[in-house]
This record gives C-alpha cells, structure tokens and sequence, in this order.
C-alpha cells in the first residue's frame, strides 16, 4: 500500500509500504477513505533531522472498516468511521474519567508498527475503544466536518473547557489556525457573549467571523495585549483558549486574562516553562489544557456536525490526492492552505 513517509525537514514522501494487517484480536483494518495534514505535522516538517528510515506520517482519518479481530466486538466489517488522533481501549481508569488521551493502553499513530493516518490503511490497535461508527456513507458530504473530530474541532472544545466557556463570558482566542478557529465554533457553541479572535491572516479572519468571533485583534505582543484591554474594559478575558504554542502566544494568552480567569492551553508548547509566572499567580489565573482526549468529545459533537449546527470542515481549504501530499505540506507550512484535506 501507499502511505506519506517524512525523511527530515521538508523532505516528505509518498511510498509503498507493507500493507497494513491485524496483528491484535483487538485491531479494526480500516481503509481510509479521508485523512487530513495537522499542524502539529509541521513542526517535524520544519525540525526534523535526517532519518534513513523515515517516518509514518498522520494521526486524522476517516475510513471504511475492512476486518476486525476475534476480540473486537462493537466494531464491524463495513462500518464507517472516524479515529481520534490517539488510539485508546476505553476501559481503563483514564479513559473511564474521560481522559483517553492518557490511556494506559493507548499510544499514537506513526510509532511502534501502527500505521500513520496519512496512507491507504491503518492498523487500528484497541479498536472498540477507539472507532467511532458514523450514521453516514463514506462519500457523504458532511466528511470534512466529521473529519475534523479526529482532532482539531475536539482539540478547540477541549481549550475551551480547559478555559472555563460559558454563557456570559468573554472569550478570547490566540491562533486562527484550524485548531483557533475550531475553538471560535466551540465558544460559540458553549455560549460565550463575545469572542475576540486574535490573528492576522485575512481569509481566516474571515472564517472566524463566520464561525462567531465578535471581535479581532491584529496586533502581536504587547500591542495585543493592549488592544484587548481597551476592548474590556482594561479587565482582560475571562477565558482564553491559546491554540498556538510559541512563547510569544502563551505569554500574550497569559497577560489578556483577567484577574480570575483561566486559559486553556491546546497549541503543543515550544518551551519547557510556562512564562509569567508570578503576574499570573497575583491574578488567580487558572492555567489549564494539554493533549485533548477528542474521544471523549466525539459523541458530543457529533450530533451538532450531523444536523449542521457547526461546520468545522469549513477550514479545509485545498484537498489533494495522496500523490500531492508533499505539495500539501509545503502549502500548509507555506500559509497557503488554512488545513488541508487528503481524498485517498
Ligand atoms: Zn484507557
């Protein structure tokens, strides 16, 4: 089978590889029908050193159920379905508490000979406690959306649960990529009065106004911080989702919280510490966030995507065929593409 095999920094490959097969009693064989570039792809994309034997690429899929093992009982030949970015079984104490993502089984796409997302087929280990079976055909029109629930639509519900979303609040949200403008929908979504989006690329501005941003700042750093003190009443935001990672956005995030306020943190950081420390410990400022657990989040969300409510597919914005893959990237990494999506 073809799957996307990255070599180093800026060097990724569309390859044949060993098919795809069940190994475990617990495994689905799934055919993958779409699969989706993350942002989070682009950070191997932008540092990694050579590897002679590469890396399997892709953590966002959605497919067709091929086979099953003699163990893997709520999961069938033929169902369609969607993965989370982390495989889970389910059962054990974290994902009982919702928090999959920690799963003492559980473990990522890509490494230790599961398949990556970004190929014809995947290996699924723990399939009943991971797959989601979708009420949908595998060509149907709402793919995109539903695609996005392997990642970026949970991963913005889960910053604005780890940023304490309500009705009533001001919601301020750091980064318009998928992921920002993923937690524009859920703020909304959860009820929030006004979301000030911060992010400068027009298009996505754009998009996020769509999805419920009330407001926008442009402005970087200190100037950012400034502009969201004029627009609440020099308070700050009580919550703040940052869908970035980089030193410059945690610590913008961190310094347009109120005095009170929490800030859910989804973008992967870049640094080892959290900055600000002490101002934010004067403020009361809950910090919160990492890994979303998206399976938790799937069922939830679900109905929402199925009755168009949210349309987070909306930040797909170029699909190509597997072959085009390394050109996807670079359009990713380029600024070119928002998030781009993989017809296989
Ligand atoms: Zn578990």
């Amino acid at each position: 089978m073809r799957a996307t095999v990255m070599y180093g920094a800026g060097h990724v490959r569309i390859e044949t590889v060993p098919d795809a097969h069940l190994i475990e009693q617990t495994d689905a064989l799934v055919a993958v029908a779409r699969a989706a570039i993350c942002g989070s792809d682009l950070w191997p994309y932008k540092t990694m050193e050579h590897s002679d034997t590469g890396r399997r690429m892709g953590h966002e899929f959605i497919g067709v159920v091929e086979a099953v093992g003699t163990d893997a009982h709520t999961i069938k030949a033929g169902d369609v379905v969607v993965s989370p970015f982390l495989w889970s079984d389910g059962t054990c104490v974290f994902c009982q508490e919702g928090l999959q993502s920690e799963c003492l089984h559980g473990g990522r796409y890509g490494f230790d000979d599961v398949d990556g997302g970004q190929g014809e087929a995947v290996r699924v280990p723990q399939a009943d406690g991971t797959l989601v079976v979708l009420p949908v055909g595998a060509d149907d029109a709402l793919m995109p959306s539903l695609l996005t629930l392997s990642d970026v639509m949970g991963t913005g519900h889960h910053a604005a649960l780890a940023a304490d979303v309500g009705p009533g609040k001001t919601v301020a949200v750091v980064g318009d990529g998928a992921v920002g403008l993923c937690g524009v929908i859920a703020a909304n979504r959860l009820g929030a009065e006004r979301i000030i989006l911060l992010g400068s690329y027009p298009d996505r501005i754009a998009l996020g106004t769509e999805f419920g941003a009330t407001d926008v700042v442009s402005e970087r750093g200190d100037e950012a911080v400034e502009r969201v003190r004029e627009l609440t009443d020099g308070l700050g935001a009580h919550s703040v989702l940052e869908c970035v990672g980089l030193e410059q956005s945690t610590l913008t995030a961190l310094r347009i919280a109120r005095p009170g306020g929490a800030v859910g943190r989804v973008g992967l950081p870049q640094e080892d510490s959290v900055p600000d420390a002490i101002a934010t410990f004067f403020k009361n400022v809950t910090i919160g966030g990492g890994p979303a657990p998206v399976r938790a989040y799937i069922e939830e969300l679900l109905p929402d995507v199925l009755e168009g409510r949210i349309e987070p597919g909306r930040v797909f914005d170029r699909v190509v065929r597997l072959d085009e893959v390394p050109d996807g990237y670079r359009a990713m990494n380029d600024r070119e593409a928002i998030k781009v999506l993989i017809e296989i």
